[in-house]
């Protein structure tokens, strides 16, 4: 049976991805050797580096003066990483989920921590709008996609100050203007990689403004002077990336890939609003994720749950449970998941109501 599948990370990647990293898993470039058991500094290896940051930047049309970089440590040193490379003596970040709270505990250590919005009043089920950003804060800090939660900020806010984002969950996904960033990072496993890759593009000129010291390895400097190279990179999930970008500029880039995302999310929000079983756990459409799609059994039919699971399960569909500070069922769209496996859950959300 096909398995359909619906995890939030690590999760599904292309087909393509898959078959291309077998293939260099057993040979390499023509090299006889395993991409697993090579040098990070062969030839080789340094071309796949030099083409995944070349494509970085053309699909997502980065800019001049910003630097792509290939580190390890997942988005949760970032969270670290950014407090300490550019927070002076204040920061702004907006509340919007764990993740985003997450990256104001680390920065605290660092200085001041204006939290200028927060949703954890409503479960963090909104988006804030409206909140004061303080002028004289060294950076603005927002979490694009909340990726437990089910809320997205879609549109690349205008900010007076320079704005960083954690993109784990959305990168990719659509077009981002990122002249308005000044920093942008991610774990890769949700949207482009295996585990163990973080990606971050930064504006180069947004560095070397704080006055504590920076342990080496901490620094985002040392990892521009050596190219990703100051100590072995994730080279595996680094190679798997390319081909997911290969894989995303032959399908039409990242225009044609929100098209498709946004075709796959209202196929299952229109299922869940219509049918009488479902409701969403975010009321507002305008802040619902197009990635992670969040889900509960509506009013009445609570104790129904575990039948749905049982269904899901037995149709191949994976993966559907909801984070458990939500509950309920959580489908993730991303950008390898195809159309036919959305329509595959809510002809079993269907069936569902059929039955009863
Ligand atoms: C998964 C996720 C993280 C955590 O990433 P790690 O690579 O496990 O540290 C952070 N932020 C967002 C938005 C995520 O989805």
């Amino acid at each position: 049976m096909k398995k359909h599948n619906f995890y939030a990370g690590p999760s599904i990647l292309p087909q393509y991805t898959i078959d291309e990293t077998i293939k260099g898993i057993q040979n390499f470039a023509g090299t006889g050797l395993s991409i697993l058991e090579i040098s990070h500094r062969s030839k080789e290896f340094i071309a796949v580096v030099d083409e995944a940051q070349s494509l970085f930047k053309e699909l997502l049309n980065i800019p001049d003066g910003y630097t792509v970089l290939f580190l390890g440590g997942g988005a949760s040193t970032q969270f670290v990483m950014v407090a300490y490379n550019l927070l002076n003596k204040k920061a702004a970040y907006l509340n919007t989920g764990t993740w985003a709270s997450n990256a104001i505990k680390e920065a605290k250590y660092f200085g001041e921590v204006v939290e200028v919005a927060s949703s954890k009043d409503k479960n963090f089920n909104y988006i804030p709008r409206g909140y004061v950003i303080p002028a004289d804060a060294d950076y603005f800090h927002i979490t694009t996609n909340n990726t437990i939660y089910g809320t997205e900020i879609r549109e690349d806010l205008d900010v007076n100050i320079p704005l960083i984002a954690d993109m784990s969950s959305d990168i990719f996904s659509r077009p981002v203007d990122i002249s308005k960033y000044a920093l942008i990072y991610g774990g890769a496993q949700k949207n482009l990689a295996p585990a163990g890759l973080t990606f971050v593009i930064v504006k180069n000129d947004i560095l070397g403004k704080v006055e504590r010291p920076i342990p080496t390895i901490m620094k985002y400097q040392t990892h521009i002077d050596k190219e990703s190279m100051f100590n072995t990179p994730p080279v595996l999930p680094i190679f798997s990336a390319l081909q997911t970008l290969r894989w995303l500029k032959n399908l039409g880039g990242v225009e044609e890939m929100e098209k498709i995302n946004l075709e796959k999310a209202k196929v299952l929000y229109d299922e869940i609003d219509r049918n009488k079983f479902f409701k969403p756990t975010i009321p507002n459409p305008a802040d619902r994720s197009i990635m992670n799609v969040c889900f509960i059994m509506n009013d009445g039919y609570v104790e129904l749950e575990s039948e749905f699971s049982s269904l899901a399960k037995a149709k191949g569909l994976l993966g559907l449970a909801g984070h458990r500070s939500v509950g309920g069922f959580r489908a993730s769209l991303y950008n390898a998941l195809p159309l036919e496996s959305v329509i595959a859950l809510t002809d079993a959300m269907k069936e569902f109501e059929k039955n009863h």
